[in-house]
């Protein structure tokens, strides 16, 4: 009876550890599979020339190729230009001062604000709809004689210091920056931007901070992208940040940025349907294909290979919106601007 059951735990323990190794086995080909498919995706006719899609006029400097080190150590060649990221549209409205101005859209979101419709909407920023999220939560963005605080330009680095510093409301109440509808003029920044003349594969995707990018890729009109506004740090301090109805505001280094890839002057480009670069050297997409066919099968950082356009990226009409992290490696020697 002891020899059955001994050689019993004998064969369970074998299928276990076999069964461990070919998981193993599996995860390690699916890995291999992704990074074939992502390094074939980037040669022959799915390759894209940052030089040929990005709009010169909006640049301060000519796309030019230069030797460059990757985050994987790899030496390699990018494309290097200096940008303002000021749009070539207008900018704004985003706080509005009176019921008789509108104002910009912010994610009114289940999580933090406790929309009733249970549901993420965006919504246009409107006195009304502050008064209905003061109803709501107990906020007083609006004043009883029906202004709004609006942050200026010092107050904006209060906010920075508070939401950087990770302070707690009470905290924030004495010495920041609380119930207030947080903008500022943008101001024209000098940066280097450098993308991988040829994009490959990272083993891992790339920590966006930790690699101290400016951001998370640019867009063809030479604005910055940067991952989803953190709605959940901004409403701690029962502030809100609104986004204008290109989805682009003012950051805490005073840059204009967008938190959604939408259709603006030049972009996208009408030929390839391209909205813009990821600092990886990947092209994000719209919502849909460039055909109009729908999007399919998205990793986790909102990219995919199809046959015709090897890896790329797509925004979103729903939270996240836009890339959220970057599965190829970058470029060292960005500097990040807040
Ligand atoms: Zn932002
Ligand atoms: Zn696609």
């Amino acid at each position: 009876m002891r020899g059955k059951v001994g050689r019993l735990w004998a064969v369970l323990m074998a299928c276990l550890i076999g069964g461990a190794f070919a998981l193993v086995a599996y995860a390690g080909h699916a890995r291999d599979a992704r990074r074939m498919a992502m390094a074939d995706a980037m040669t022959g006719s799915h390759m894209l020339r940052v030089s040929d899609l990005m709009i010169r006029r909006e640049l301060t400097t000519a796309v030019a190729l230069t030797p460059c080190r990757l985050s994987d150590g790899a030496v390699s060649t990018c494309y290097a230009f200096q940008t303002t990221s000021m749009p070539s549209h207008a900018a704004g409205p985003w706080c509005p001062r009176s019921a008789y101005e509108p104002g910009g859209y912010f994610v009114d979101d289940v999580r933090h604000l406790r929309n009733p419709a249970g549901r993420d909407e965006e919504k246009q920023v409107t006195v009304a709809w502050l008064r209905e999220i003061d109803q709501r939560l107990g906020w007083s963005i609006v004043n009883p004689d029906g202004s709004v605080n609006i942050t200026n330009d010092t107050e904006l680095a209060m906010v920075a210091d508070q939401e950087v510093g990770r302070w707690g409301y009470g905290e924030a109440a004495s010495y920041g920056i609380v119930n207030h509808c947080v903008q500022a003029q943008p101001i024209p920044r000098t940066l280097t931007i450098l993308i991988p003349s040829v994009p490959r594969a990272a083993a891992e995707p790339v920590d966006i901070v930790a690699a101290g990018l400016p951001g998370t890729g640019i867009a063809l009109d030479g604005v910055l992208y940067f991952p989803p506004e953190p709605v959940g740090r901004i409403t701690t301090y029962h502030n809100v940040a609104p986004l204008d109805a290109t989805g682009g505001h003012t950051g805490f280094a005073y840059d204009y940025h967008y938190h959604r890839a939408r259709e603006v002057p030049g972009v996208p480009n009408l030929r390839t349907r391209v909205y813009g670069f990821m600092f990886d050297g990947y092209p994000i997409y719209g919502a849909t294909e460039p055909d109009g066919s729908a999007v399919r099968d998205l990793d986790r950082c909102q990219g995919h290979v199809t046959a015709r356009l090897g890896y790329h990226y797509h925004a979103s009409n729903a939270f996240p919106y836009l890339t959220t992290c970057l599965n190829g490696a970058v470029a060292t020697g960005m500097s990040r601007v807040g």
